[in-house]
């Protein structure tokens, strides 16, 4: 454990169980002496959130549905009654109907379309629009995004071209909050087997591969997000913003298929 986040308060975004990039990021902000607050979707999901949340010191749990403005409103009030000023946000989220997650992209409907830019682009937007208002200059945000974004990848889909909408967006809100002093940043996390990606095709050939052929020759952990997020949220990333950092092996670096990588 470390101080790194001694006397700062956060809130995590997009914590669904004990395999959520969500869970690890907040475990490594939590052993670095941070407090937290937790929103969750749905009251299905309070149940494995509360006792989550309590394990690391926090009783503050609040619902929030990113698809629906007055929801986030109240998410922020609450916290703002709560706590007053926050230093850091993760944003762990997105959604798309995964029935569009596998065959081709050219097959996406209007509907989920709409819908998985919605809730996993516009929803960080709508959120750094309500915690630019609780800031102080030294505080950072963290969205999670996938190499989908920059290029193709089998079954992602509307969720690459969603991806590549919310890296532009932290770029255009890296500069609008730059001016206070706010940080935005992403990770570019590498396949993580979760609630989310268990939507996607073939998502085990997809694991595999990244295992034989990323430079370190293996997956990455929800725990290896978690310390990099650190960085990011902590004062060691103070001069980093507008960053999309890969948190994936390296794999991103790889042009070909390594001579040693067995077959799948
Ligand atoms: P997860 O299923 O544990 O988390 C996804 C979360 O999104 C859940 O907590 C869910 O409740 C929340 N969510 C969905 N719709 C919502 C809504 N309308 N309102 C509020 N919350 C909503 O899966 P995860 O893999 O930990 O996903 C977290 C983030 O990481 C996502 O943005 C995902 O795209 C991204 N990511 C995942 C991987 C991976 O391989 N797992 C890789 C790169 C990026």
């Amino acid at each position: 454990s470390n101080t790194l986040m001694a006397g700062k308060r956060g809130l995590i975004m997009g914590l669904a169980n004990d395999k959520s990039i969500a869970w690890g990021i907040a475990k490594a902000l939590a052993d670095a002496g941070a407090e937290l607050a937790f929103s969750y979707q749905g009251e299905a999901l309070l149940k494995r959130v509360g006792p989550l949340a309590a394990q690391l010191g926090s009783d503050i749990v609040l619902p929030c549905d990113v698809g629906n403005e007055a929801s986030i409103d109240g998410l922020f009030d609450a916290l703002k009654e709560r706590w007053g000023e926050l230093d850091f946000i993760v944003h762990a989220i997105g959604f798309s109907d995964k029935n569009e997650l596998r065959g081709r992209y050219v097959e996406t409907s209007r509907a989920n379309f709409t819908l998985s830019m919605d809730i996993s682009v516009y929803s960080f937007t709508a959120v750094m629009q309500r915690a630019e208002k609780m800031m102080k200059p030294g505080s950072s945000a963290v969205t999670l995004t996938y190499y989908g974004a920059e290029r193709v990848m089998p079954h992602y889909n509307v969720m690459g071209v969603a991806k590549a909408a919310l890296e532009a967006s932290v770029r255009y809100l890296a500069e609008d909050l730059g001016k206070d002093g706010i940080r935005v940043n992403s990770i570019s996390a590498g396949p993580i087997k979760t609630l989310a990606a268990s939507g996607i095709g073939d998502f085990r050939y997809i694991m595999k591969w990244n295992e034989y052929n990323s430079p370190l020759r293996r997956n990455v952990t929800t725990e290896d997000v978690g310390r990099s997020a650190l960085y990011l949220l902590s004062d060691l990333g103070s001069g980093v913003t507008g960053e999309n950092l890969h948190v994936d092996a390296g794999y991103h670096v790889v042009g070909m298929k390594a001579v040693d990588a067995p077959d799948i």
